[in-house]
């Protein structure tokens, strides 16, 4: 068995976001077991870890632990069984901008300060003037030119996330490529 009966059985009494507590409550075990069975769950895949909180998720539809198995069945194990080498995946470029490349140098995240590939993480750059902006006009009237710099920050996904520089979309808008202007 993959994971005790008791786990499996709390599972479906979960919530879709949850904590290592409300399984530990739900299975009748020790918090620490909970977690230990956590972290296995996380490797399996069967829920994943919502970044900078202590809650984990459930996959979409996958509300009992047989719904999971059936959609593993169904998603990754049945096209490897008919000779189809399809991994599902849910962006064609796997969230990044190399392509075939082999590797891309790092940088670093603003935020959380985590090393990120350069062509995965979310580059935001901006003008940033000296003078605030209702001078800036003013001067810029009269004639007088300003020197602003660029400043260039790398954000990591989940960091990106977070603040809101890149947004979860629906599913139908999730293939539009560029930023309608
Ligand atoms: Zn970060």
């Amino acid at each position: 068995m993959l994971l005790p009966a008791g786990v499996i059985a709390a599972y479906s009494q979960l919530g879709t976001v949850f904590t290592s507590g409300k399984l530990s409550e739900e299975a009748w075990i020790h918090r620490s077991t909970a977690k230990y069975y956590i972290n296995k769950i996380v490797v399996l895949r069967i829920f994943s870890k919502i970044p900078h909180r202590r809650k984990y998720q459930k996959y979409a539809n996958a509300r009992t632990f047989s719904d999971w198995l059936k959609d593993m069945v169904r998603l990754a194990i049945h096209p490897l069984e008919r000779g189809v080498e399809i991994v599902p995946v849910k962006r064609k470029s796997r969230g990044r901008s190399k392509g075939s490349k082999g590797r891309s140098s790092m940088v670093q995240c603003c935020i959380c300060g985590e090393i990120v590939p350069r062509d995965k993480a979310k580059k935001v750059s901006r003008r940033v003037s000296l003078v605030d902006s209702r001078l800036f006009k003013e001067l810029r009237q009269r004639g007088a030119h300003i020197s602003s710099r660029q400043e260039t920050r790398y954000y990591c996904v989940s960091c990106a996330v977070h603040r809101g520089v890149v947004k979860v979309r629906a599913r139908d808008k999730r293939k539009h490529r560029r930023r309608k202007r």
